[in-house]
């Protein structure tokens, strides 16, 4: 058995990231990661009222679990896509996660707020699951946010190393400026600040927190996650990461380094307006969302018709 690598500690190690770690230690030595990023950022105040964007699954219930244990005020709000046997389930554990911890839970739907769920548009549209649905989510993740004053989100350190380079490979260094610890355009008059308490904390370090704290869920994955630019990204980050341990915290130690130099650089690239359908965030005069369903009620009033003379 592999001993805990902390000093006077006699217990069996259960990971090992930079140094074999028992549970106690692995437990107190990840909260203290977050709670460092949340002080040194100033991610949430004990003032704010903190809404998490939940999916259920192992980052969001971690942010939800520690935002909840330390701040108290904090109110979970799951979108449900309409994912047959995935998101059905992941929303069950969080409707139970939060009950058990007392937490209010907020939810809405593609269905009930676009008219269809993520799989009937996708049978309609030809186009990347994943681009359709982050713009979705994003827009009612926006609309759920109101009245509160930081929106809290999973995403870890994995997943800003795989936004970094994918921005840098489509040459989409303006929105690059966006990323960080707190996300969005500050300059935007409906900007709710979106912050990040696990950016510095690696995927497989949630895995395991999510696991040895015994949140009772489901560590399953989207099954259109495999078709997207990210997943590519995310392999080759993966792959690179064996031969190189360490490059994922590179690329977001020094993408850190460089932030305010590119947000001082990008500050007047912002280009956002209002859509003029919706009054959500835009960059042109329709929001991206409005033009999705703009295109599939179209498609669905091609397919009436097409039917309707067979
Ligand atoms: S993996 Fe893609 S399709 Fe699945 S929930 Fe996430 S954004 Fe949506
Ligand atoms: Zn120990
Ligand atoms: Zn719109």
């Amino acid at each position: 058995m592999v001993k805990c690598g902390r000093s006077n500690c006699a217990e069996g190690a259960v990971i090992n990231v930079t140094q074999p770690l028992c549970k106690s230690h692995f437990i107190s030595g990840f909260e203290s990661k977050v709670a460092a990023t949340i002080g040194k950022y100033g991610l949430v105040s004990e003032k704010d009222r903190i809404i998490v964007a939940c999916s259920g699954g192992k980052d969001s219930t971690t942010v939800l679990y520690l935002l909840n244990k330390w701040f108290g005020n904090v109110t979970a709000l799951a979108i449900d896509e309409g994912i047959p046997g995935y998101r059905n389930a992941t929303l069950e554990d969080l409707r139970s996660f939060c009950s058990r911890n007392k937490i209010p839970l907020k939810t809405s739907s593609y269905k009930q707020a676009f008219g269809f769920s993520l799989d009937e548009a996708l049978r309609r549209v030809a186009v990347l699951p994943c681009n359709i649905c982050g713009t979705l989510r994003r827009h009612l993740l926006n609309r759920g946010a109101r009245g509160f004053t930081r929106i809290a989100t999973g995403h870890n350190l994995d997943d800003e190393a795989q936004s970094v380079l994918m921005n840098i490979m489509k040459s989409n260094i303006g929105l690059a400026a966006r990323l960080g610890p707190v996300s969005g355009v500050a300059a935007d008059v409906k900007f709710v600040p979106r912050v990040k308490p696990l950016y510095f904390c690696l995927e497989k370090e949630v895995a395991a927190y999510a696991f040895l704290m015994g949140f009772g869920i489901r560590f399953n994955e989207c099954p259109h996650s495999h078709i997207s630019f990210r997943a590519s990204v995310r392999d080759f980050l993966n792959g690179l990461e064996q031969e190189m341990p360490g490059s994922k915290q590179n690329i977001v130690k020094n993408f850190v380094r460089l932030l305010p130099k590119l947000k001082e650089a990008y500050a007047a690239e912002t280009g956002i307006s209002h859509c003029t359908v919706c009054g959500e965030q835009a960059s042109g005069e329709v929001c991206k969302a409005c033009s999705y369903v703009d295109s599939l009620k179209k498609q669905a009033a091609i397919d009436w018709q097409h039917t309707a003379k067979f």
